[in-house]
């Protein structure tokens, strides 16, 4: 319970009406690191509300993207993923078993102050790419 709570408060945090499916779709993307992207997170959600569309899902993500809640991640066109996580954090993506795994960032920014002075940070998106710790010890 104290977990709905915590979800409620974010979403008045960043000025959305709690609803059902809005509380679910938060509370799935706080609760995992696998950034999903729509339709994991559709059918994943579709087991606690048969009643679920897709459309909502869609407007519901869409929704909490704008207002800052949760972050689209795109990898490759045409693949969007969602991060409940605020904190900043770079990203790692394995090209063999296609996960994308966090990293954390130890410095305030990886670039040079005086260029950011000039500028208004809107987002921002670390990727790098390789082949993860698993995938690399399957290789061997
Ligand atoms: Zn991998
Ligand atoms: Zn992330």
């Amino acid at each position: 319970m104290q977990n709905l709570q915590k979800i409620k408060d974010k979403l008045q945090q960043y000025k959305i009406k709690p609803s059902l499916i809005r509380i679910k779709v938060l509370e799935y993307l706080n609760s995992t690191r696998e950034h999903p992207n729509a339709e994991k997170i559709y059918k994943k959600l579709l087991k606690e509300i048969p009643t679920l569309s897709r459309t909502s899902v869609y407007n519901t993500l869409k929704l909490l993207t704008q207002k800052g809640a949760i972050k689209e991640i795109m990898i490759e066109e045409g693949e969007i993923r969602y991060d409940g996580i605020n904190e900043r954090h770079a990203h790692f993506k394995c090209v063999k078993c296609n996960n994308l795994y966090d990293l954390k960032l130890k410095c305030k920014s990886c670039l040079e102050e005086t260029d950011l002075n000039k500028v208004k940070v809107m987002d921002e998106h670390i990727y790098i790419v390789g082949i993860c710790k698993k995938c690399l010890k399957k290789g061997e």
